[in-house]
């Protein structure tokens, strides 16, 4: 608008030099203007960004902020203009501005086939690509091809909604006012997809903490940013482009540094990933302790358990031992009164239904043998006639203790003439045998068959009778029934 209105101010001027009767003065200050016209003309260059883009641009507390407020700024100190913001709402409002010439510039945008009706744009700046950003529920889409029947949030005005409206018409799009209108959409659920550019994009989910959104794909092509000058107005357009290509590599990163704030889009729930993990690490305690509790209480158990094989051992050979002493004569070895009597109590002998013979034995004059040599000597003798029994029954016989130096024996199956034959066996051994005393020593027998339907202590009766008869008769002699 200065420009223009420079322009008609010099062609009035030199129109008034041709006028005569004008005052000189007057002349003079037209002719002033004139000269210094083009200086005044470029002192401002109304411009409009787009509000709310951070952080390419955006306005906060009327100020123009962001990466084209930087580039402006060196246009500013490296151009003859200074550009002066004009304040709007949306982009949307920008686009109107610059058509009704409201202002000149805007500083950093796409090129398009609509754009370029009514402005011409510098040289390339900047560029980034665009994503779909969705939430986390939605698969990776990979690009617009794969959005199907989603609904998918655009800015107005933006030159990929243009894109989208061009080559994907198919696609559901809800139109917003700017990008944080559409992020905030998809966050809420109102829309399944936004498109956005990656930096501005990140730049809204980060101030909001969107965590629940994440990149869905690629959207569309990329964004390569330069300013857009009305046209009619390509002086500016070429001293932008002059500014532009006089920057360095350093001056541009320099710019992008200060305002790239870009943080990956990070989605991940490290708050559940933390819950997870302590949740894991707490099972995995917890299954570490049990596991070395139940293998000590095991180990525990284990060892419980050989003491008692051990107890158990103990008490099986204790046992055995008791039962052989309960059994057992401590003299001489040999089966006790007690074993013998246990024995014909239970009358297994009985139901074999073999002859059974009962042998009694007193040793003849053993008192004497008492008196002569004393009784150590006396238990050594008759600790050699238990052997010399037991010698003498090498088969199923039960030899044992009566009493005394009195003895019994059973023999099954046995006749009265096998009870005898053994009888007269002993009295052999005991002829041929040195006893501790070194005298002769001999034993009396009574020996009696068990009849049928008799019982075992009226047999053993009988024995003792036959015996006490062979006593009678003048010892060392065998008194068997006929
Ligand atoms: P008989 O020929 O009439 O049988 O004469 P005896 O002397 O053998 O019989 P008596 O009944 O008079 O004496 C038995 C003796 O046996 C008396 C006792 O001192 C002895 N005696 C009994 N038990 C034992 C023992 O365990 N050890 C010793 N050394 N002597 C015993
Ligand atoms: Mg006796
Ligand atoms: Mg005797």
């Amino acid at each position: 608008m200065y420009l223009r209105y420079a322009d008609v101010m010099c062609r009035v001027c030199i129109e008034l030099q041709r006028v005569k009767g004008l005052l000189k003065t007057q002349l003079s200050v037209l002719l002033f203007y004139c000269l210094f016209s083009d200086v005044l003309a470029q002192t401002h260059v109304p411009y409009c960004i787009d509000p709310s883009w951070l952080p390419y641009e955006a306005i906060q507390d009327g100020k123009h902020i962001g990466l084209s407020a930087d580039y402006i700024q060196y246009l500013n100190d490296n151009t003859t203009y200074q550009f002066q913001l004009v304040e709007t709402k949306s982009w949307q409002q920008s686009i109107n501005f610059i058509k009704q010439g409201k202002c000149l510039v805007l500083p950093m945008l796409n090129h398009s086939a609509e754009r370029a009706t009514f402005m011409d744009f510098s040289k390339i700046y900047f560029s980034s690509p665009n994503f779909l950003i969705s939430d986390i529920e939605q698969p990776f889409m990979q690009s617009f091809e794969n959005i199907g029947n989603r609904t998918l949030g655009v800015t107005a005005g933006y030159r990929i909604t243009e894109y989208i409206a061009k080559n994907h018409p198919q696609i559901n799009t809800v139109v917003f006012e700017n990008e944080l209108a559409g992020l905030i959409a998809v966050a809420s659920g109102e829309v399944d997809l936004f498109v956005g550019s990656v930096h501005s994009v990140n730049n809204h989910i980060q101030n909001l903490g969107l965590a629940e959104l994440k990149i869905a794909g690629w959207g569309g092509p990329d964004d390569y940013l330069r300013m857009g000058v009305s046209k009619g107005h390509e002086a500016i357009l070429q001293n932008i482009d002059q500014a532009l290509s006089a920057m360095t590599r350093d001056q541009h990163f320099e710019i992008y540094n200060r305002w790239n704030d870009v943080k990956i889009i990070d989605n991940t729930n490290y708050k559940l990933i933390w819950q997870l993990t302590i949740g894991a690490l707490f099972l995995f305690t917890l299954i570490l302790v049990r596991y070395f509790s139940v293998k000590r209480y095991n180990h525990h158990l284990t060892t419980k358990n050989h003491q008692l094989n051990d107890l158990q051992h103990q008490l099986l050979r204790t046992n055995a031992d008791l039962q052989k002493i309960s059994q057992q004569d401590g003299l001489t070895h040999l089966y006790n009164r007690h074993y013998f009597n246990h024995l014909i109590s239970n009358q297994d002998f009985k139901q074999k239904g073999q002859p059974l013979c009962l042998i009694f034995i007193d040793l003849d004059w053993f008192k004497e043998i008492n008196d002569e040599y004393g009784h150590v000597v006396g238990d050594q003798v008759l600790r050699e006639f238990a052997k010399l029994l037991k010698l003498c029954c090498p088969n199923d016989e039960i030899v044992c203790r009566w009493g005394g130096e009195e003895f019994v024996i059973m023999k099954q199956p046995s006749e009265l003439t096998d009870a005898k034959t053994l009888c007269i066996g002993i009295q052999n051994h005991m002829k041929n045998h040195s006893f501790n005393h070194g005298a002769e020593l001999t034993c009396s027998f009574g020996v009696a068959q068990l009849q049928t339907e008799e019982s075992i202590l009226s047999c053993l009766e009988r024995a003792d009778q036959l015996l006490y008869q062979a006593k009678a008769k003048g010892r060392n002699r065998i008194g068997i029934s006929a």
